[in-house]
């Protein structure tokens, strides 16, 4: 038996860009569908530091690029967002930490003063004067730097993705491409979407079809038998550090490059503990490194820059991982959320979490360019029998099931 399911939206990739974009869809009385292949959250989103930038790590060459003019507004839309003041509802997520911070471990802060204090900047960083309004970890005797407060959220990832779903579970649908699902095209558009589940067919017909498969995209974009537009990724090896002290951190560490020497985010492991989480220059250019290597490199970095840290009993662990996104000349980092339109769908990557309110707000446009208004959602959802996609576990524990003391 075929049975055909019709809506505004189908959106495919559950991570914080097609949640964002799902919900605020919703919210709006879209008649919306999201179709997920793994856990949500699983892919970039649960990896990532869950830092709201506001654009400030693109200034430390101390000009301001268009990628931080464009991601500037985030961190105040999030804020609304948690508060429970925005379309999307955001008030049961968990907020790690108010702010990010940077730190200049020597003299490199003073090249930046100036720039910090300038009319571009104004709001969105703060150097910290006295020592008592440091984070503990720098109210130590043997800190000499400066220390700068950001307008910069830091989350808890899985209980953003949680406060996205709350409520739309039954809109959800977990396929399985090679198994029960394929997309049924009439040249690059999509017709419609067709999977089988016990038995029965659902062909799922959509206005418009949304892509926010993250890494994934390329695949989809195959079963979809377009090539545009090209996807690139950009590789990194984390660290991850289990170790004695109490402390949370949450700063980059300002170095002689663009990009941040080290950003260093805290994330609770489950067990009581805050496992330190590591990016940055470091991840970039460990690429070349095994894990036994990277940790040799983060654990001398670590000494080197919060000496009084006690790293004896620490636990390490490594992750390498992708970023996904349009491709761009050099490997360049992109710099706003990126959509592209083709028949009756949008290819989009958001190349930041911050910006996966960006990215909705662009599809959002499209849709009304279109005319594509809501057609009501009040009791929409899937067939009872159909399998929905678990949200993803934090990965903090299990890091650390071969680790290295
Ligand atoms: C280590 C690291 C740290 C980062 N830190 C930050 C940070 O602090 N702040 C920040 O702003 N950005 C950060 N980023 C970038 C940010 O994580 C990503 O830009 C963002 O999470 C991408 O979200 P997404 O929804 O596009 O992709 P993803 O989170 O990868 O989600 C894609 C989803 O699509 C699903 N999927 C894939 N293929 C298919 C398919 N064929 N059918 C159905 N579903 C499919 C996947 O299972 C997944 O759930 C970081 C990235 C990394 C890697």
């Amino acid at each position: 038996m075929t049975q055909t399911i019709e809506t505004d939206v189908v959106v495919i990739g559950g991570g914080i860009a097609g949640l964002w974009l799902f919900n605020t869809l919703n919210q709006q009385g879209y008649k919306a569908l999201l179709l997920e292949n793994a856990t949500l959250g699983g892919g970039q989103t649960i990896k990532s530091q869950g830092i709201v930038h506001g654009g400030t790590k693109y200034t430390l060459t101390g000009t301001l690029t268009k990628a931080a003019e464009c991601i500037a507004g985030m961190p105040d839309r999030w804020r609304k967002a948690l508060k429970g003041e925005d379309e999307v509802d955001l008030s049961d997520a968990d907020i790690l930490s108010q702010s990010q911070y940077l730190w200049s471990p020597g003299d490199v802060g003073s090249r930046l003063t100036t720039f910090f204090a300038s009319k571009a900047l104004r709001g969105r960083v703060e150097q910290l004067k006295k020592a008592d309004d440091f984070p503990g970890i720098f109210r130590h005797e043997g800190f000499r730097g400066k220390v700068y407060q950001l307008n910069e959220v830091v989350l808890d990832i899985r209980t953003v993705i949680k406060a996205l779903v709350k409520g739309l579970e039954s809109r959800i649908l977990k396929v399985d491409w090679a198994e029960n699902t394929r997309i049924v095209t009439d040249g690059k558009k999509i017709d419609y979407i067709e999977h089988q589940v016990g038995g029965e067919t659902l062909q799922i017909r959509a206005k418009k079809f949304v892509t926010t498969a993250g890494e994934g995209t390329e695949d989809l974009m195959k079963l979809w038998g377009i090539s545009e537009p090209a996807m690139q990724r950009r590789p990194l090896h984390m660290i991850m550090v289990r170790h004695r002290h109490s402390e949370p951190l949450f700063a980059h560490c300002l170095g002689t490059k663009p990009v941040p020497r080290m950003t260093v985010t805290s994330h609770p492991d489950g067990e009581g503990n805050w496992v330190w989480y590591l990016g940055g220059e470091i991840a970039e250019d460990g690429m070349e490194r095994t894990p036994e290597e990277q940790i040799r490199v983060a654990r001398r970095e670590l000494v080197a820059l919060l000496p009084w840290v006690n790293l004896d009993d620490a636990q390490w662990a490594t992750l390498f991982v992708n970023r996904a996104e349009p491709k761009q000349t050099k490997l360049l980092r992109p710099d706003a959320a990126f959509i592209h339109e083709t028949e009756n769908g949008i290819v989009s990557w958001p190349t930041k979490l911050a910006l996966a309110p960006n990215l909705s707000d662009e599809v959002m446009k499209v849709l009304d360019k279109e005319q594509l208004s809501p057609s009501g959602n009040k009791g929409f959802g899937l067939p009872e029998n159909v399998q929905h996609p678990e949200i993803c576990q934090p990965f903090w524990s299990e890091a650390f099931t071969d680790c290295h003391d």
